[in-house]
């Protein structure tokens, strides 16, 4: 039954990284289900992200649909790190273009180029296209690219 609900949160995205579940993104910290009472933390990526509701909402909706009666989504204090992405994740990101921020200790440090690798780029705008990504430019190749906001 439990990995009937894992499975179901498989299927639930941010909406603003649309490549990713949020299993896949590190944001279910666990899962607890007593017959058809389930009980999910959760770690939002970016705790201002106008998107989080919207999940808390998707959360529910997809465990009701997969044999829950009760859902209670219970947000998490332990901030979510950029440890939390899977190489597979990461790969992900990049194929859809986005930077995955770099590992740990250098997450504030912009990220490479998703499309030449190359270091050489700048901030373009600190927004991107939602709260949770920042612009960027590549210096190498020209493009402009969206990375993630690591915190
Ligand atoms: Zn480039």
């Amino acid at each position: 039954m439990v990995a009937r609900y894992w499975e179901a949160l498989k299927g639930v995205k941010d909406p603003e990284i649309p490549v990713l579940n949020i299993v896949e993104m590190g944001m279910i910290l666990d899962l607890e289900a007593q017959g058809e009472r389930v009980r999910v933390r959760f770690r939002p990526t970016f705790s201002g992200c106008p998107a989080l509701q919207t999940i808390r909402e998707e959360i529910q909706r997809a465990l009701l649909a997969a044999g829950a009666q009760e859902v209670e989504v219970v947000e998490a204090r332990t901030p979510w790190s950029t440890e939390a992405l899977g190489e597979e994740a990461r790969e992900k990101l990049l194929a859809y273009g986005i930077a995955p921020p770099l590992p740990l200790p250098l997450a504030e440090e912009d990220p490479p180029c998703p499309r030449c690798g190359s270091r050489e780029v700048f901030l373009k705008n600190p927004f991107g296209s939602t709260l949770c990504k920042r612009l960027y430019q590549c210096a190498a190749c020209g493009e402009p690219f969206e990375g993630f906001k690591a915190v």
